[in-house]
């Protein structure tokens, strides 16, 4: 398969290309850099600069490349920045994916993967979370992203687009390699910010909240590898391809770890003192997100391979203890 990745530059976008790669497609990764990462692309995959909703831009790589089929990664992804600036996300996430879908059309490319999110769900009612379950979102990110599942399926009624949508849950970890790994800017999610306090990037990790419904009083989440992640993808495509319909599935491992086990698995990983102090709750966190993937893995047949925290934590230790600095470090 030849697959563009929209967003190819970026976190699990990065992590995908590569999978696609070393399982012998090919890939054409599109990306605006807005958050991403250059350095970050595969040296096999051909990459163009450009927004998704500068409708020539896309236009042309369809024209320059045989494309069989689209993942799309690109958006924007702060809860907290969802909720001041929800026009932008708006703009961003659905208006960008809607241009993709109507450049598709034009181009005659009729499969997709799209990036959802566990915020779809908003507050869950039961947990583990299936895909039955309500979608009520709590925040603007998660509604841009259940407004996009929502244009998708109205794109397969009118115009036969077959999409998947994979609602992922924590994304952690990096490639094995230890060559490419999580770097945003901010950096908001719990493992990254844990090990720079390890690397002494940062002075501590701040716990927000130690008072909710849980065993310890911290909020549980179910945290996937991102090669993982990546391996669904091309799953799910291939899916796809045998002609499977469209639908939607959780990614996650199924076990739940609160925000104190990750810190003492992180201590226990990397060997070093990680300075911890406590804050009050952070807006918008339900107390325990917990998948299951039952659906992806009877229909996908996939299994996760880094299904312990302390793997997954050691492949992010690798990356972050030789790229302190992100990116920004390399040559
Ligand atoms: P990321 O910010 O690292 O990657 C997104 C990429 O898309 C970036 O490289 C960015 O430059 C690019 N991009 C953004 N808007 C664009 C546009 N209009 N045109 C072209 N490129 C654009 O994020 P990530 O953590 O890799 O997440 C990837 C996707 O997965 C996102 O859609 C995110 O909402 C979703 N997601 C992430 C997580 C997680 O834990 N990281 C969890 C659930 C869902
Ligand atoms: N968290 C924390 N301190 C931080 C960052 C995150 O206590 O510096 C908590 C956060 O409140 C949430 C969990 O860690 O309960 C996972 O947060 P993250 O931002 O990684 O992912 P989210 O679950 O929000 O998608």
């Amino acid at each position: 398969m030849n697959v563009l990745v929209c967003g190819g530059a970026g976190y699990i976008g990065s992590h995908t290309v590569c999978e696609l790669i070393e399982q012998g497609h090919g890939a054409v990764v599109f990306d605006s850099l807005v958050k991403g990462h250059r350095a970050a692309v595969h040296k096999d995959a051909k990459f163009y600069k450009g927004d998704l909703r500068d409708e020539a831009a896309i236009d042309k790589v369809f024209k320059e490349n045989d494309i069989d089929a689209v993942i799309d990664f690109a958006a924007f992804s702060l809860v907290g920045e969802s909720c001041s600036e929800p026009l932008m996300y708006f703009d961003n996430n659905v208006y960008g994916t809607l241009r993709l879908l109507e450049a598709m059309n034009r181009a005659g490319v009729k499969k997709i993967v799209f990036s959802s999110t566990a915020a779809t769900y908003g507050e869950p009612r039961s947990i583990p979370i299936v895909e039955s379950d309500p979608t009520e979102p709590i925040n603007p990110y998660g509604e841009t992203k259940l407004t996009v599942e929502k244009m998708l399926k109205w794109s397969d009624a009118a115009y036969g687009i077959k999409y998947t949508a994979l609602r992922y849950f924590n994304a952690a970890g990096a490639h094995i390699s230890g060559e490419i790994g999580e770097d945003h800017s901010p950096e908001s999610h719990l493992i990254p910010i844990i090990l720079q306090a390890a690397s002494g990037v940062r002075d501590h990790i701040s716990i927000f909240g130690e008072d909710y419904p849980t065993p310890d009083g911290t909020c549980v989440r179910d945290y996937i590898h991102v090669t993982d992640l990546a391996d669904a993808h091309i799953k799910a495509l291939e899916r796809l391809n045998r002609g499977g319909a469209s639908t939607v599935y959780n990614l996650g491992n199924g076990t739940g770890f609160s925000v104190k086990e990750v810190i003492e698995t992180a201590k226990a990983v990397t060997q070093k003192p990680i300075k911890v102090l406590t804050e009050g709750r952070r807006a918008g966190d339900p107390p325990t997100l917990i998948a299951s993937s039952k659906k992806a893995v009877d229909e996908l047949g996939w299994k996760p391979r880094f299904n312990t925290l302390p793997q997954i934590i050691e492949t992010a230790w690798k990356w972050h203890s030789t790229h302190p600095k992100g990116y920004d470090d390399r040559g």
